[in-house]
């Protein structure tokens, strides 16, 4: 590494330089190697240079530990900190050195407010056909007397002395390491730079209040069970100005006495007796919106599913529906009287001996007479 240069050389400085005389000669130096206006070779290094320097010398402590041990100053590691400082723009740099901007230590930085995680239980239908329910929740909102500022209204927050509003202290310890700079965030307003002398009587200086609201959730049609909707924005209040967290709203749907559901079909389990089953019937069914006409075909065998198109559970995603799907169940009956045995077995006579009924072609037969194969 070559030989780092004196920093109060670079600023042209003397050793006992006040903060006013290092903070003119930067500016003066900066003003004259900025990129933007000196395009002279070497003109970029010299900048960073004169940063360097700068950024050292105008902190005490830095200064202090720089003009004991010069570069080789332990515990900040001021060449190596540097090497890695990327240039984003200058302008920023003009504004953090200048205007102060964005000081250094003060724990300002906004947090998101946390998620809230509420269920609801509705019923089969209404997660069909989507409904709207009224949902009173808990959650921690920003204070309506201050604001979130904690300050009593018409009082501000008085800078924290211990720190000065930095945020964070800093002290200097010996050890037999050489010199440290501890930098530690100010414990008497934990970090934040300021101290509230007359807290906000509505929240007590917490800049939030516990509040109970409702909530209008708007559940969309074809929602399933354990779906979760999310409402953006309606959780707990933030800090310091970060976003509020989210409502997140878990639905459990109730099940229904005559249909069940898989996706967006939904099933009927259809009982016909004997009679029906084998002259066939007209019926009506329970559907979604209402009973609807069913032919059971004569010589209907059990088991058999018949599908209703369009007639399940409307897509999530707004476009077509499943289908109401029916299985025919032929029921055997259990407590015949006198009459009813005779006619049976009249008939069992008629009837002879059962054979298994000409099965349907299997899914795999249809594939195969789709594409032709002889077998
Ligand atoms: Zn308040
Ligand atoms: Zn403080």
């Amino acid at each position: 590494m070559a030989t780092k240069r004196d920093y109060y050389d670079i600023l042209g400085i003397t050793r006992n330089a006040t903060p006013e005389e290092i903070k003119k000669a930067y500016r003066k130096l900066a003003f004259e190697y900025h990129p933007d206006r000196n395009k002279n070779d070497g003109a970029e290094q010299t900048f960073k240079e004169i940063n360097e320097a700068f950024e050292v010398l105008r902190d005490t402590d830095k200064r202090a530990a720089y003009d004991m041990f010069g570069h080789a100053a332990p515990g900040q590691g001021f060449g190596r900190g540097f090497e890695g400082f990327e240039f984003g723009g200058f302008g920023d740099i003009f504004d953090a050195f200048f205007g102060g901007g964005t000081g250094r230590g003060r724990r300002t930085g906004a947090q998101k407010g946390g998620d809230l995680h509420y269920s609801v239980s509705i019923s089969f239908e209404e997660a069909v056909f989507g409904c709207e329910k009224e949902l009173e929740i808990v959650r921690t909102e920003r204070c309506s007397a201050c604001h979130g500022s904690r300050s009593e209204p018409g009082t501000r927050p008085d800078t924290c002395s211990t720190c000065n509003g930095a945020g964070e202290v800093r002290r200097s310890q010996r050890s037999v390491f050489g010199q440290f700079i501890n930098v530690a965030p100010c414990p008497h307003c934990n970090g934040e730079g300021i101290v509230i002398n007359t807290p906000c009587r509505n929240c007590k200086g917490q800049g939030k209040q516990r509040m109970t609201r409702k909530i209008l959730l708007k559940v969309p049609a074809g929602v399933d069970d354990g779906n979760q909707i999310r409402l953006s924005g309606e959780g707990d209040c933030g800090r310091n100005g970060g976003n509020p967290g989210n409502l997140l709203v878990t639905l459990s749907v109730r099940k229904h006495p005559q249909f069940e559901r898989v996706g967006n079909d939904i099933v009927y389990e259809l009982p016909v007796n004997f009679a029906q089953a084998a002259l066939g019937d007209e019926i009506q069914i329970p559907g979604l919106e209402g009973d609807i006409p069913f032919r059971v075909p004569a010589g209907c065998q059990s088991g058999r599913v018949f599908r209703l198109k369009e007639k399940g559970v409307p897509n999530l995603r707004g476009y077509g529906r499943g289908d109401q799907l029916i299985r025919v169940h032929v029921v055997t009956p259990q407590a015949l009287d006198a009459k009813q045995k005779k006619l049976f077995r009249d008939l069992a006579k008629m009837l002879g001996p059962a054979s298994l009924p000409r099965e349907e072609k299997s899914f795999f037969d249809k594939v195969k007479d789709t594409f032709g194969a002889s077998n």
